[in-house]
């Protein structure tokens, strides 16, 4: 089994993305009994889902994460569980938004900051003599 391979919470066999879910039960004590599991083993009980194949867009998976907080959870553990666990297929080195950063980096442009800022501090970068571009 590889670092990467997801591991169905029923099953206990290896899934791929496009064939996992997350579920959870949502009631009056709050969020709990979140679940990765093949489609076909999600629990019955739950009255949440969301797909692990959409889950694994940076933007989807910074809603999902974010949109936890602030919300009741009486068992946090498998929430924290699933969130490691899908971290590596977010920010694969073949990700999207990965590869935009690398090709920024080709160009000599720093990923996240605004051009002819450095990231330190948010000065000035450094001109050429002629005076840059
Ligand atoms: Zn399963």
């Amino acid at each position: 089994m590889s670092e990467y391979d997801l591991v169905c919470d029923v099953c206990a066999i290896t899934v791929e993305p496009r064939d996992a879910v997350v579920t959870w039960v949502t009631d009056g004590s709050g969020e709990h009994d979140f679940t990765l599991a093949h489609i076909a083993c999600a629990p019955p009980g739950a009255t949440q889902r969301t797909e692990v194949k959409l889950l694994v867009a940076p933007n989807a998976y910074l809603a999902f994460v974010t949109e936890r907080f602030g919300k009741a959870n009486p068992g946090p553990e498998p929430l924290r569980t699933i969130v490691w666990a899908l971290a590596p297929f977010v920010m694969r080195h073949d990700n999207a938004a990965e590869m935009d950063s690398i090709r920024a980096a080709s160009f000599g442009a720093e990923p996240g900051v605004k051009p002819g800022l450095t990231a330190a501090a948010g000065a000035p970068a450094k001109r050429d003599e002629d005076g840059g571009k």
